[in-house]
């Protein structure tokens, strides 16, 4: 594309309410070095003026691999016998938890897999004994629910939470979620919104099939549902999933979204996520940082269960303490020009 007509259709898609999908598509179709670089510095600029220069971090903890799903690109899946379960205890994650406050850290997210084996009572006193020793914000990442629960945990005192709708495609969802349902997550994610949540989506870039068309009907799908938080993922095969012989997604699409992403939903928090950092290492999430990204999550789950919450092989997080993790980030922040923001970070959406 030439240079002048580029900058015309990023001028469009800033600008526009809700952009032409086409667009969308040209834009993540660019190839040479040039065009990307324009497409980043867009991208870099809209963060800087709706998100500012800090970077926030959000510390993980992993806290239950126990799974009754069977999305089919993923390691925890129902199906796949050989991994090891476990879920840690109420002061075991709390012990975590302190470690993230420790360092200043004023987030803390709960992932797990899906699964009553925690139970919703016991993480709803767990969330309520969390606000009472430590100020910081909670956000549960434990997928779908009934509406009661999520309000139970609501009112327990969690205050944002992440459900990624993977693909906004319901026949392309349907195809890797084979026992699940489209209609369902969506009402997860309404519920989520009325319930007073700060509400993050995401998505899975890199899945066999996915078109650029696809890829654009999501960036519309969250700017649309103006989502407060939207993790841009990327496919990397597991061996024990059905899936274990497909292509890992392309590391550069997966920055190209992100940086769509950002110039049209403006003030959401993007993560560098960690699935981008496993595929490009510290250079990916410096890239990410300066093509939208403002959020990185550093890994506090204990090393023991960390290797069995093996969504896909080989995350980077694996072999490094919390305290490497942290340092880690530290340096991609730095390398990238920026700053980390130890405020919360609270949503930026009006
Ligand atoms: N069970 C919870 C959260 C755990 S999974 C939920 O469903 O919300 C967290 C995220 O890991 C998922 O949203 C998915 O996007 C990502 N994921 C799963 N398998 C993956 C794979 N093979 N490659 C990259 N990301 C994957």
């Amino acid at each position: 594309m030439k240079l002048d007509k580029l900058n015309a259709v990023l001028t469009r898609v800033y600008e526009s309410d809700m952009p032409d999908v086409n667009d969308l598509e040209a834009l993540l179709e660019l190839k040479n070095s040039e065009e990307l670089a324009v497409l980043f510095d867009f991208a870099d600029n809209v963060r800087q003026k709706f998100a500012g220069a800090g970077v926030f971090l959000r510390g993980l903890v992993e806290f239950s691999n126990f799974c009754r799903n069977s999305c089919l690109y993923c390691g925890l899946n129902k199906y796949n016998k050989g991994l090891e379960r476990y879920c840690m205890s109420h002061s075991e994650i709390l012990s975590c938890v302190g470690n993230i406050a420790d360092c200043g850290i004023k987030t803390v997210v709960l992932q797990s897999g899906e699964d009553n084996r925690f139970g919703i009572e016991a993480l709803a006193s767990l969330v309520k004994d969390i606000k009472c020793r430590y100020d910081i914000a909670i956000t549960l990442s434990v997928g779908e629910a009934d509406r009661k629960d999520y309000q139970l945990l609501k009112e327990a005192g969690a205050d944002r939470f992440l459900l990624k709708i993977e693909t906004s495609q319901e026949q392309f969802y349907d195809r890797f979620h084979p026992e699940m349902s489209f209609e369902n997550r969506i009402r997860c994610l309404s519920d989520l919104k009325k319930l007073g949540y700060q509400t993050g989506c995401g998505n899975l870039v890199g899945l066999k099939g996915q078109t650029t068309k696809i890829l654009a009907e999501d960036i519309l799908f969250f700017k649309r549902e103006n989502f407060d938080m939207i993790g841009i993922g990327l496919f990397i095969p597991h061996k024990q999933t059905k899936l274990g012989s497909d292509l890992a997604g392309d590391l550069e699409m997966a920055l190209k979204v992100l940086a769509v992403t950002r110039i049209v939903t403006k003030t959401s928090h993007l993560p560098a996520s960690t699935a981008i950092g496993t595929k490009g290492g510290e250079d990916a999430v410096v890239r990410a940082l300066k093509a939208g990204a403002n959020v990185i999550m550093p890994n506090f789950t204990p090393a023991k269960y960390k290797e069995l919450y093996e969504i896909y092989p080989g995350k980077k997080c694996i072999k490094e303490s919390w305290q490497k993790s942290l340092e880690l980030a530290q340096e991609c922040v730095n390398s990238a020009g920026r700053y980390i923001d130890y405020s919360r970070g609270d949503s930026l959406k009006k």
